[in-house]
């Protein structure tokens, strides 16, 4: 490069990508052992009923604390560990634990709730997922009703495989969920022919509906949700107004740091104290 400011700038860029290559790698890296090293951890995020603040289930949320690189978030190790095949061991880990700790919170004396648990495509679309959800469920004894798997769009490019696991994991009696609705591969004419309970309205619409020109989109969703028989959940709800507005629309459930964010399992059971408004 012949010019002076043109080769900072190169060396700058040249630098920038090369951390970011670099954190990437240990990413991969530490998250082969991240799970014997007990690094993993689940958080839980109420969801609840909008009418009342009761929560009626929990959503597992994984949480990577690593020694020397701190708290590094989902959205950005996920999607590594979609690319590496990490995601198989990772996704077992979570819906064991998320299954045997919902149990726990039974036994502590927590009415029944619904444990909402994160499932990848390549984890759904795995020839073994089937008969581990099975297997997950007679080992811990968890009720299938009261598991839910949330899985995005992006499986509706597959959509004949896809209604196939669908109605296998409707068979086991659990239900399912369509997460960050209205944001991925959306097709209105295969929603209907998928064999789901729940739909999730992304934080998206959530964000901008107190400006009225949004809110015909989120009423319709939400419409369309509700004439499909499918539960709505509204997520990210962070203030009074947005919950007003989702209730005028008959939404009927939510979840979003206006509630609880979320938190170790620990605290759960508080939140279904009354503690959360
Ligand atoms: P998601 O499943 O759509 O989860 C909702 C995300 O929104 C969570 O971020 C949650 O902490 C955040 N959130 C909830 N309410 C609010 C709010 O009021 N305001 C704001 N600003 N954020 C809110 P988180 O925990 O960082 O997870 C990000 C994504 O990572 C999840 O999005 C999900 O796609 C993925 N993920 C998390 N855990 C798992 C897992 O165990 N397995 C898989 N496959 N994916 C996971
Ligand atoms: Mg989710
Ligand atoms: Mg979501
Ligand atoms: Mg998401």
């Amino acid at each position: 490069l012949a010019k002076g400011n043109g080769r900072n700038s190169y060396c700058f860029f040249h630098s920038d990508l090369n951390d970011a290559l670099t954190r990437k790698v240990k990413i991969e890296n530490e998250l082969r052992r991240a799970i014997e090293r007990n690094q993993l951890v689940l958080y839980y995020q109420p969801i609840v009923d909008l009418k009342t603040g009761q929560p009626t289930g929990v959503e597992a949320l994984v949480r990577w604390f690593h020694p020397e690189m701190g708290s590094i978030s989902p959205a950005e190790f996920i999607p590594i560990a979609e690319e590496t095949g990490q995601i198989i061991p990772i996704g077992d880990w979570v819906l064991e634990t998320a299954c045997k700790q919902n149990l726990a919170w039974q036994k502590e004396g927590l009415p029944p709730v619904t444990i909402s648990v994160n499932v990848s495509v390549r984890q759904f679309q795995h020839t073994d997922f089937i008969a581990k959800v099975k297997n997950v469920l007679e080992t811990t004894g968890h009720k299938p009703a009261l598991l839910e798997l949330e899985i995005t769009e992006s499986i509706m490019q597959n959509v004949n495989e896809s209604i196939n696991i669908l109605k296998q994991l409707k068979d086991i009696g659990v239900k399912t969920a369509i997460d960050d609705f209205g944001t991925g591969y959306s097709s209105l004419h295969i929603l209907k022919k998928l064999p789901i309970d729940t739909i999730k309205v992304d934080k998206l619409f959530i964000d901008d509906i107190t400006d009225e020109a949004n809110q015909p989109i989120v009423k319709t969703i939400i419409d369309i949700g509700a004439n499909l028989n499918l539960r709505v959940i509204a997520e990210g709800i962070e203030t009074i107004e947005q919950a007003n507005i989702l209730t005028q629309y008959q939404c009927h459930f939510g979840q979003g740091y206006l509630y609880s964010k979320p938190v170790p399992a620990e605290m759960v059971p508080g939140t279904f104290r009354g503690q959360i408004k």
